[in-house]
């Protein structure tokens, strides 16, 4: 394919994939440069991840907190004022190989760019049982930092046996009365040193071999069902806050086979800018990120993919 002169109209100069923190921060200061940013958000789960949610308190400038998607609403319409042009389609192929970069939308139609940013997230993984989504937001969680402050002085479980579910079961530890860790299995998947301090600390109890099969509760979560896998006796328990910590999928289905990926499956980036393994392409949020994985450093990160796309449009001239 030939080079798009930068002046052929329909090739717009940044495209975003993502609607998050990430993608609506990039959306904000893009358009702030005069980039006439076009966001796909998505056609179903425009807003990303904190749509999900009830009160984020922790995502500075909101002294009383305040709810998920309501956030969401704010950071979209501060982009849309300034020209984003925020579309709910969500992109199903993409060349970002080819200049100008193809984007292909569910419906079929093609738009090219000159810069393109990836910010689609990361999904956690569900339990798949029922109640989980009635009470996502009302006693269950998927992230110990944001929530734990909740529970203080709380009965509360964790699901899981890694790693993560160890740091989010003694991370949980500094406000709950008791955590109770829920695991499939009858030994930890997690290192040592953290299965060791979990095993070891005085609020941390396990139900081993046991799977969650339903939740329970009526405003808010009140009781978790439990089948022990080795004799199938079933039981419950009575806590306040579910955790799920059983792993996290970044979403890269769209680009996995184009720009390079890390061990842990997010897109490599070259820290600390947020160039991919592609000229022009930039990635930004949780995408990236098997680490921290919040609202305030994806949106952090969105903010320095569109600095990264200013500079290497500026460079094309
Ligand atoms: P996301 O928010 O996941 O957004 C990704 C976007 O990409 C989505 O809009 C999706 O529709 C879109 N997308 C994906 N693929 C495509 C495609 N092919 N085409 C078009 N669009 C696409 N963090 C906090 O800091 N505080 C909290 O209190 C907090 N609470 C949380 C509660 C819950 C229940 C969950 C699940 C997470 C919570 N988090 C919280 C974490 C926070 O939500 C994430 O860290 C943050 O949303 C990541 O932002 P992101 O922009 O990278 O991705």
């Amino acid at each position: 394919m030939t080079e798009a002169s930068p002046a052929t109209p329909d090739v717009h100069d940044v495209v975003i994939i993502g609607s998050g923190p990430a993608g609506y921060t990039a959306a904000i200061y893009t358009a702030r440069a005069n980039l006439s940013p076009i966001v796909f958000a998505g056609s179903v789960t425009a807003g990303g991840e904190l749509m999900n949610t009830t009160d984020v308190e922790n995502f500075p400038g909101f002294p009383e907190g305040i709810m998920g998607p309501e956030l969401m609403g704010n950071l979209e319409q501060q982009a849309s004022r300034f020209g984003a042009d925020v579309r709910y389609e969500d992109v199903t192929e993409v060349d970002l190989e080819a200049q100008p970069k193809r984007i292909v939308l569910g419906d079929g139609t093609v738009h090219h760019a000159r810069a393109v940013i990836l910010a689609t997230g990361s999904a956690y993984r569900e339990l798949g049982v029922d109640g989980e989504k009635r009470f996502s937001g009302h006693g269950v969680s998927w992230c110990a930092t944001c929530d734990g402050f909740f529970f203080k002085d709380q009965n509360i479980a964790v699901v899981g046996g890694g790693d993560s579910a160890m740091e989010e079961a003694l991370f949980l530890t500094k406000f709950a009365d008791q955590v109770t860790v829920i695991h499939r299995r009858d030994s930890l998947r997690a290192s040592k040193i953290m299965a060791d301090r979990a095993l070891e600390h005085p609020k941390i109890t396990f139900r081993w071999n046991s799977a969650v099969t339903s939740l329970d509760g009526e405003d808010k979560l009140k009781t978790v069902h439990l089948k022990d896998l080795v004799t199938g006796e079933e039981s419950s328990l009575e806590v306040t806050g579910l955790f799920v910590a059983i792993g996290n999928d970044p979403r890269t289905d769209l680009v996995k086979d184009q720009v390079e990926l890390t061990d842990e499956g997010t897109i490599r980036i070259e820290h600390p800018s947020s160039r991919t393994s592609i000229p022009g392409v930039f990635a930004a949020g949780d995408v990236t990120d098997s680490t921290y994985r919040q609202a305030i450093t994806a949106a952090g990160s969105g903010c320095i993919a569109a600095q990264d796309v200013e500079h290497y449009l500026a460079d094309l001239q």
